[in-house]
């Protein structure tokens, strides 16, 4: 097939990419139906001036990964909306309810928040079309940010990836790039398994303290609209300097790419659990795997926000959700390290062979392998 159109299409999708286009309101986006043999896809709007289709199939696919590595009945699909977030918002709620109502008979896909949409746009959504996840707790939502889902899930994917690593987490050091709604939570509950915070740091800059930060006062000090560097009790740093911490965790939890092959051999650390999402190219993980540096990769890591959410979709309470991430992202670290050893491959490689093969298994069951025609899916 030359015909461009079809330049993504691979054994695995995407199903289908729809263009959404009404000048009346400036609406124009995207949305990739990745894959949909193991359910409706799940996947946030991502609102940016600066998105594209490729980018939206990159991140569809990602979740039929993701969704698939972390056993859920669900799919992988994206939304990219063209667009500042920061409009006024009423014009943002008009956008919202425009792409909506035009996708509103694609049940393949279930609206979720990415960045640029939060719990206020998702209960918009709510209003219309009544398919989407990632509600205000007003209706019935479990506020997967304020709980700290995902950081929640980052620390016990630690207390598995550590006995693969020479180390106890009980005393461990750590260091979180970004304390934003998943570092914050993961020092927190990292912190509460007896680890030692030594630094972190945000958009402004880095603190640290190898004796240990008090996270509750940096709460407080991020409450008050300040960052992190502004601390009293530890040597403010300009924020990337926090790549050079010495420490036995470290932790990316802020933006895609920021360890690269021209950084990566500044990481003085013993583990990497991946938080944000491709905080590390592929280059840079490959060295770090020769150097005997152990890292858990971001699907497999912060798949918390996304098990809360589908929890959510299936009706179960907060407490559920919590003990669902739980077990499965310590089962599913163990399963990914474990098959790394044994097959003596890189952990990114163990764990997309995972989730390819829970994804081809489900095709297997289908009629035609991408799409059913069962009524959820129609
Ligand atoms: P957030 O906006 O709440 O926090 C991000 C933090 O990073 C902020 O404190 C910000 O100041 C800081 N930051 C930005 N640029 C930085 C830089 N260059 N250096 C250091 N700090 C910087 O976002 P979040 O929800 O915590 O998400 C963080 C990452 O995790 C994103 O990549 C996101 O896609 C990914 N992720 C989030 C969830 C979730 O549940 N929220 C789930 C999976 C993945």
């Amino acid at each position: 097939m030359t015909d461009n159109a079809f330049r993504f299409a691979d054994e695995l999708g995407p199903l289908k990419i729809i263009h959404v286009y009404e000048p009346s309101i400036n609406l124009k986006a995207v949305l990739v139906v990745d894959n949909i043999a193991k359910g409706p896809s799940i996947g946030g709007i991502r609102m940016a001036t600066d998105v594209s289709t490729e980018e939206c199939f990159r991140l569809a696919r990602s979740m039929t990964l993701k969704n698939a590595a972390a056993g859920l009945p669900h799919g992988g699909g994206k939304i990219v909306l063209y667009g500042d977030p920061k409009m006024p918002k009423a014009e943002k709620a008009n956008l919202l309810r425009g792409l909506v109502n035009a996708l509103r008979n694609e049940e393949t896909y279930v609206f979720a928040p990415d960045m640029g949409t939060d719990e206020e746009c998702m209960a918009w959504i709510r209003d219309e079309v009544g398919r989407v996840v990632g509600l205000p707790r007003e209706i019935g939502g479990i506020p997967l940010d304020e709980i700290g889902a995902t950081g929640w899930g980052l620390s016990n994917v630690a207390e598995v990836a550590v006995r693969y690593c020479d180390f106890e987490l009980e005393g461990a050091s750590f260091a979180v790039q970004g304390f934003g709604a998943v570092g914050k939570h993961a020092s927190r509950f990292l912190s509460e398994r007896g680890a030692k915070l030594v630094a972190t740091s945000d958009s402004q800059g880095a603190i640290h303290n190898p004796d240990g930060l008090d996270i509750n006062a940096l709460l407080e000090l991020k409450k008050a609209g300040k960052s992190v560097s502004e601390f009293d009790q530890g040597t403010s740093m300009d924020r990337e300097n926090i790549i050079d911490i010495e420490c036995d965790i470290w932790i990316p939890a802020a933006r895609p790419d920021v360890i690269h092959e021209d950084n990566v051999s500044r990481l003085n650390t013993k583990l990497i659990i991946e938080g944000a999402n491709i905080p590390i190219t592929h280059a840079a993980e490959s060295i770090l795997y020769k150097k005997g540096i152990m890292y858990v990769p971001d699907f497999i890591a912060n798949a918390g926000g996304v098990i809360c959410a589908a929890m959510e979709y299936h009706g179960a309470n907060e407490s559920s959700a919590m003990t669902t991430i739980k077990e499965k992202l310590m089962r599913n670290t163990e399963q990914v390290l474990e098959r790394a050893k044994l097959e003596n491959i890189e952990p990114r490689q163990a764990a997309i062979e995972l989730a390819t093969d829970r994804v081809k298994k489900a095709m297997s069951f289908r009629r035609f392998s991408l799409f059913s025609t069962a009524p959820e899916f129609l």
